[in-house]
């Protein structure tokens, strides 16, 4: 497993220190202690300059994209807005550049903090309950609880209350959880608030597609990796309606956010990105 975190920043003390230090920045404790011992850590700098940087960036990423396993991104927070695009798939936490600590301090305090947080995800996603949850399509599954779950991923990552938040829900989206009343087969769906029921299945018929254009660069991201952790892009949910033969269709968001019409049919491929096949 290879786990990359980068530090994107506009200092250039930053850049030099975490060039420097590389996966050393992390304190060996916290090293030890929150990454699994057969992973490859890396730390890297990426020196944001100035606003042109937007396109070396995304290219930089999507090399990492082929190689890493995990994507941790640690970025000053004036760049918020720069970067907003990645913050569903990767695990992402911003910096103070105003701190009184010096920088070896405030950095070993953060990535302290970041792999505290891995650790506690990590072990969540990699248990299948939890995955199908993490994994839903964040623009057509309707509930409160996953805006939440979004919300918590772009802002609280190293709050002290994240392993509780995180708990609570994934708890919250798990009582979503139920077989369909009129079906005799045993399959447990996650049902949205518009009444309709996802399964994350185990086929891999169709693909998912992301070519520029149509798709924008976020849907090949987002195909492929979720809140940081890479995970299986041949694998879809089917989305239906409570009764089994009741058809679905209806106008649904498509990967890169516009609305999409979709005939009468049996069930909707939809995969994580919320890609329709
Ligand atoms: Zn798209």
């Amino acid at each position: 497993m290879r786990i990359d975190i980068i530090v994107v920043t506009r200092d250039e003390i930053m850049h030099e220190y975490i060039g420097l230090r590389k996966a050393a920045s992390i304190p060996r404790e916290s090293r030890q202690k929150n990454f699994p011992s057969h992973a490859i850590v890396n730390v890297a700098s990426f020196f944001y300059s100035n606003v042109d940087k937007t396109s070396e960036f995304h290219a930089y990423i999507s090399r990492l994209r082929h190689a890493s396993d995990f994507i941790i991104m640690l970025y000053e927070y004036e760049l918020q807005k720069d970067l907003d695009r990645y913050f569903d798939c990767l695990f992402t936490t911003s910096y103070e550049t105003h701190s009184d600590m010096n920088t070896h301090n405030y950095m070993s305090m953060m990535l302290s903090k970041t792999a505290k947080s891995f650790n506690i995800f990590y072990r969540y996603f990699s248990d299948q309950k939890f995955t199908k949850i993490m994994l839903l399509p964040l623009k057509n599954f309707e509930a409160s609880e996953l805006v939440r779950l979004r919300g918590l991923f772009r802002a609280r990552i190293t709050s002290a209350t994240f392993p509780k938040e995180l708990e609570d829900r994934l708890a919250e989206l798990r009582r979503r959880q139920t077989p369909k009343k009129f079906s005799t087969y045993q399959t447990v769906y996650l049902r949205d608030d518009g009444d309709r029921y996802f399964s994350y299945g185990n086929e891999r018929h169709s693909q998912v597609e992301s070519q520029v254009p149509p798709h924008s660069l976020e849907c090949g991201f987002n195909s492929c990796f979720r809140f940081g952790m890479k995970y299986d892009a041949t694998r879809h949910f089917n989305v239906s309606q409570a009764k089994p033969r009741d058809k679905i269709a209806g106008q649904f968001w498509n990967c890169h956010g516009s609305l999409q019409t979709v005939p009468p049919q049996s069930h909707i491929n939809m995969f994580p990105n919320d890609f329709i096949a």
